[in-house]
């Protein structure tokens, strides 16, 4: 579950305050797809950036099951920061290399050694997010979808419990926006 009580962000610019999110409470259950709507400059991002600590508040209390992100320790931070994945609007991918390869990497990351185990993986990831067949594809030969589906892919590798989607289907035409929402829904129904 994640709690956000009465959280405030200011950044303080030379000659004037921002106040970016300004007094907010919610909670998140475990399981649920929450969507914050705004128009753009609302804060939108700088709160969910807060989730992970990318940004601190300012004022206000964060909670993950429980635990209160300010009194953790940089290490305790380090280790919830690997169970929160975030996606972004430009897909976050590398140009060079196939979508295989691209999962790859994102598994070495996520510390698996063994690369038979790793490639075994990719497979059953490349499964999941709907790219068999595409295996070999670059990037620069899919659809803004797919791309999504990569980045997606490499997110799921970490076997996030959090996934941060900021304006993840902004860049993508309406067939795109439809292919990432059902597969987030898929993929929260399927965990
Ligand atoms: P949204 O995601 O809803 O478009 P943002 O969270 O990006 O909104 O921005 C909220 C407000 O905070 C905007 O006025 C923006 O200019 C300001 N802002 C965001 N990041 C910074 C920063 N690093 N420094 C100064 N101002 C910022």
């Amino acid at each position: 579950m994640i709690e956000i009580k009465e959280v405030s962000k200011i950044y303080d610019l030379k000659n004037r305050k921002v106040v970016a999110v300004d007094n907010v409470s919610l909670s998140i259950n475990n399981g649920d797809i929450f969507g914050i709507i705004g128009y753009s400059g609302a804060g939108k991002s700088t709160l969910v950036r807060m989730i992970n600590q990318l940004e601190t508040q300012d004022k206000g209390k964060i909670l993950i099951n429980g635990h209160e992100l300010n009194k953790l320790s940089p290490k305790q931070l380090r280790q919830l920061r690997t169970k929160i994945g975030m996606i972004f609007q430009h897909f976050n991918l590398l140009w060079s290399r196939t979508v295989s390869e691209n999962i790859e990497l994102a598994l070495q990351i996520a510390g698996i050694k063994d690369k038979h185990k790793r490639q075994q993986r990719v497979k059953e990831l490349v499964d999941l997010v709907g790219l068999t067949g595409r295996e070999n594809a670059y990037p620069s030969e899919l659809s803004g979808g797919q791309k999504q589906r990569v980045a997606i892919a490499g997110i799921l590798a970490m076997s996030p419990s959090i996934i941060i989607l900021d304006e993840a289907t902004s860049m993508l035409d309406p067939k795109g926006k439809k292919e990432i929402n059902n597969l987030v829904h898929q993929l929260n129904k399927d965990k």
